[in-house]
Order: structure tokens, then sequence, then C-alpha cells
């Protein structure tokens, strides 16, 4: 089955009373200054309806991001979920997603957004260490994570955890544990960001006093692809790391580990320590097939083909024939003796 087709709407800052030290949300989701309407989001959900889609079997669905969803005052939350139902009960729209705080979830607030055909909600829960949530701003603490949690799938929704990383008084130990700890509650997915320093945002203050210094994108790449393991553990899907590139984003990115393909430098960097060690293990009296599925190829060779040099500088190429196979799983590769 394909992935999910999936409409976005923005309510970038709409019900959010809250400032995180790291967030100008303007400036992360692009989104224009003014209230999204029901008719809007009607008037969006048909216009994405009507384009030529590749996998017209894929699932849709309607995702509210950006802002606190349930932090909105009641009636704007019916507003616009509302606007979503007639394509709901068409079956045109198979479900609705959104983002929301983890102190924001009440087991009645659950049970309204399932009546309302919400099957995802991604909570911004960032962190789950209550020291690394207070020097954010963040407002609520860890056990909040764990009780929306709990409310969410008491409801029968499917639960996104987002979690950032170098955030002010995070470490590598309490980004592990924090990871450790969000695996536990077993979400449905997980979102990883590097914490990056956005104009206008608390932090970019705190950076230009030299009070905040963020992580290198070297140790971000490196903390993911630790942290990403912990969740492929577990069989729990990390759909995203790093945030979607976008031309206003990249206009306030003051500092910190961006790269509009943070997450194909992670997995990159995790193949390579796979293949790394296989290779090292072999014997080099024997020739060897080193078989890649081919849509890893630009993972297996990286940015600029240095995962390769660095095999070739390692002399671990050395006897190896390379071979991209269609039918090879992804992120799977074999190494067979070559027949002499
Ligand atoms: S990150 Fe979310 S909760 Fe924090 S200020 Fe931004 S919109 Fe509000």
């Amino acid at each position: 089955m394909p992935s999910p087709f999936v409409i976005p709407i923005f309510i970038a800052h709409q019900g959010c009373p809250h400032q995180c030290l790291f967030c100008n949300q303007r400036s992360i989701t692009g989104a224009a200054e003014g209230m999204v309407t029901g008719h809007e989001v009607r008037e969006t959900i048909l216009a994405q309806l009507a384009w030529p889609r590749r996998h017209p079997e894929a699932v849709v669905q309607v995702a509210f991001y950006g802002g606190s969803f349930t932090g909105l005052p009641m009636e704007r939350q019916e507003e616009l979920l509302g606007a979503a139902q007639p394509f709901l009960a068409s079956g045109q729209v198979r479900e609705l997603r959104l983002s929301t705080r983890p102190d924001y979830v009440t087991p009645q607030i659950a049970g309204f957004l399932r009546e309302q055909g919400v099957g995802v909600v991604e909570l911004g829960a960032q962190s789950l260490d209550d020291g690394v949530l207070a020097a954010s701003g963040r407002g609520h603490t860890a056990a909040q994570v764990r009780t929306a949690v709990a409310c969410l799938k008491e409801a029968g929704i499917r639960v996104g955890l987002q979690l950032m990383l170098g955030l002010p008084d995070d470490t590598t130990p309490t980004a592990m544990a924090s990871g450790r700890r969000a695996a536990a509650l077993d979400p449905d997915l997980v979102r990883l960001y590097p914490c990056l320093v956005i104009s206008g945002s608390p932090l970019a203050e705190l950076y230009r006093q030299g009070r905040y210094q963020p992580m290198s994108l070297p140790r971000a790449v490196a903390l993911a692809g630790r942290l990403w393991r912990i969740f492929e553990a577990q069989g729990i899907p990390v759909v995203r790391m790093g945030l979607q590139p976008s031309p206003s984003l990249e206009k306030t990115v003051l500092a910190g580990p961006y790269h509009p393909a943070f997450g194909e430098l992670v997995l990159s960097r995790l193949f390579f320590n796979q293949v790394r060690a296989a290779l090292s293990v072999r014997s080099p009296y024997q020739s060897h097939r080193l078989c890649l599925a081919k849509a890893d190829e630009s993972i297996y060779r990286g940015s600029g083909n240095a995962n390769v040099k660095r095999l070739v500088a390692l002399g671990l190429l050395d006897g190896v024939e390379t071979v991209f196979s269609a039918s090879q799983p992804r992120r799977t590769f074999r190494l067979l003796a070559a027949e002499s």
C-alpha cells in the first residue's frame, strides 16, 4: 500500500499562548497571518482532491499542522473539523490527523477527536526529560506526555511523538534516555527534529548572548542515528528526521544543524556503518559481491560519494563488486562470495 496522500492545512500559532524558546512558529511553517477558516479548509481539500495523484488508491488524510489544535476554542475546532466531515462521509478522505501539545489532551478531548474522525494525533513532546522541558520553556512535563498518550490510545487514536534534539540543557545521555522513554510509550510513529536557532525566537536571543550553543551537524546526525536505532528495534517507524525544507525556513535559520536532507544524512550514516562492519570481517582472500537495493544507491554512496570514498580509503572495497538490484529489499544488503 502506498504512503497516505496527505492534504496539509497549517494553523500556525492559532490556539497557542505559549512561547517555547525554540519556536517562531510562523517561520517554521511559512504560514501567513490570519485565521484559517472552515471555508478555506473545504476549498483546500477540494483543490487537492482535484489534482491527479500518482497513487489514486492511497489513503487520503487531512492534516492540521503547525499549532496546538486542541488549544483552539471549541467552536473553532468544530468549525475546522466540521469542514472535513462531508469528505469523510463521502469516503474521499479516510481520516484526519492533527498536532497538539501533550497538556492539551484529556479523555474528553480525545473522545471528541475520535468522534470527528481524527485517526492520528501527533504530540509535540520534544523531550521526556523534565529538566530539558523546563529549560526550553515548554510548560509541560514528561508525565503529561505519558498521560496524553494513554488518553489518545484509550480513545482508539494512533499517536505520533515529535522529539527535538539539542534543546537547552539536553545532553547525549538525556536525549538517549528520552528516546528510550518515548519508545516505551509504544507510539505509532516518531519524528525527530534537531533544534535550530530560528530568527525571532527567544533562543535566538540566548544564542546572540552566547548562552546557547546549538549542536553541530555531525553530532546531530550521529545522535539522530542512535535514536533511530532505538525506535527501529521496537518496530516504531521514524517518519521524518529534520524539518521540511522551505525557502521561508532557510531564510530564518540563524544557526544549528540544518540540512535540507537531514534524514538522508542520518540514514546514510547508519547504512555506512552496517556495510563497513560487514566488509571489515570478510575474508580478504576471497572476492565478494555487495548487493544493494537500487533505491538505496544515494544513501549508500552518501553526500558527494563520501561513503564510498571512505570505504575505498579503508581498503574495504578491494575485491568487491558492487551491484544495485531492484529485487533487493530496501535498507538491506547481501555480501556474497563471488564465483571463482
Ligand atoms: S512550539 Fe508549539 S507550544 Fe511551543 S510556542 Fe510553538 S506552537 Fe506553541
